[in-house]
This record gives C-alpha cells, structure tokens and sequence, in this order.
C-alpha cells in the first residue's frame, strides 16, 4: 500500500469495529500476517476475536527472560485454550549473558539498551517475511499513545501496522473480557494495568496513566517497537 492507500483506509477504519478491522487484515494479507502481544488485556481480546476469523494467524510474543511468572502461566493457558500458533521470541542473549557483557541490572542504568537487546531487535528480526503486524496499542492508555493511527506503516519493520482496537476504552476492553469469561493476568487485579518484565513494572496509584508502572524511576515511556509511524493516518 502506498501513503495515500494506508491514509485513506485508515480514515474508512475509523468508523469500522475490530472484528472488521481485523478480518480486512487476515483477507488482505493471509499468512503474512502476525499478530504481536504480551497477553495484555487488549492481546486477549483480540486473539479471542481472531479465533472465530484466522485462528491460526501467527502469534508472536517477546519472552525477554525477565516476564513474571504469572504472565507465563497466562501465556501456557492461552496457548492451549486457544489451539494458538504461538512463537516465542526470545533475545539472542540470556539475562545472565547480558550481564557479562553489559554489566549487572542494565535495565535500571539503560533501559533504552536493554530493550533494544531484549525487545526491538528479536521483534525486527522475527517480522522478517510477514507483511502486516496487529498490535494492541490503544489511545487512551498514555498521553503519548493518544494519537495512534488504526493503520500505519512502521517505522523499524516498514511493514504495515494494525491496531484495531485504538478507539477502544479500558472500559470497553474489560467488558468484552468479562462478557466472554476470558482468562486473563491476575497482576492486574493487584494495581498492574499495564504489564513487562517484572524488573521494569510496579503498580500504579489512581491517578496515574495506564502506562504509569512501567520504567516509573525514569523518563521512558515506551519500550521502543512502537516508535512513530511513518505514516500518520488522519483521525476521523
Ligand atoms: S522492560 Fe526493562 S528489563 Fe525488559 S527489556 Fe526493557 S529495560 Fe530490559
């Protein structure tokens, strides 16, 4: 697709449901298409979804070494439940490899390294061959996500890049989990709305944004997948 097609679909999108949104993706691109999530309440809704639309899209997961225990047993639990075509994507060094080579804790000293090692490069890496990813990126989870387009063409992969559900409130995504008995994390019943590794996430106090607990001893907000677009599609 080129600028002008990714704009204008994504201005059509705005007034389009996930479920269309993401049977478009899975007619248009077929296997070429993956579906990347940490299993966060947004990645449940949507492998629910594409359960009864492309249940065998690939679905590509950042193991780090670092995830908290609970966010594995949820992904074990939804590998199965979901029959998914789970791949696990892991760093090309071990946590404890990073530390001869970076030092102790490079996460509290560069956090910007440590997820460019343990994030941005395996997902570039692992995209290698798709055409399309979805993501579960949705506006209203930081002032910095406010502006996210439904589609768009990213900057780091230069594939296309889908969020359905980016006019889609917690609220919302809540209520379809509980509407539809869905499994989720236990963390987030413990003040975690958000959820990392477990060396980079704290849970957060009422008036924080959704995305206050993770890196909250610095400035970063994003692990660095989701860097701008290079397409801005107009909101509607
Ligand atoms: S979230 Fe923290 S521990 Fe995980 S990759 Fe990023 S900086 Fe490293």
């Amino acid at each position: 697709m080129n600028r002008y097609e990714i704009e204008k679909q994504a201005e059509e999108f705005e007034n389009a449901g996930p479920r269309e949104i993401l049977s478009w993706a899975s007619e248009t691109y077929a296997d070429k298409l993956a579906i990347v999530t940490s299993f966060q309440s947004t990645g449940i809704v949507t492998l629910h979804m594409l359960g009864s639309i492309a249940p065998r899209t690939p679905v590509l997961t950042l193991d780090t070494g670092l995830l908290f225990p609970e966010t594995q047993e949820l992904i074990d639990r939804l590998e199965e439940r979901f029959d998914l075509d789970l791949r696990r994507i892991k760093p090309r060094q071990t946590p404890k490899q990073q530390a001869r080579d970076y030092g102790d804790r490079l996460w509290e000293r560069n956090p910007d390294r440590c997820c460019h090692i343990r994030k941005t490069i395996p997902l570039r890496d692992a995209l290698v061959g798709f055409e399309a990813w979805v993501t579960g990126l949705r506006r209203d989870q930081s002032a910095g996500r406010a502006a996210t387009p439904i589609l768009s063409r990213d900057r780091q992969s230069g594939l296309i890049k889908i969020a359905p559900f980016a006019n889609w409130s917690e609220t919302r995504v809540w209520r379809y989990i509980r509407e539809h008995d869905l499994p989720y994390n236990p963390l987030h019943d413990m003040g975690y709305p958000s959820i990392g590794c477990w060396t980079c996430t704290k849970a957060v106090s009422g008036d924080e944004d959704l995305r206050g607990g993770r890196w909250s001893n610095s400035s970063k907000t994003e692990c660095g997948i989701h860097v701008a677009p290079l397409v801005e599609a107009p909101r509607g």
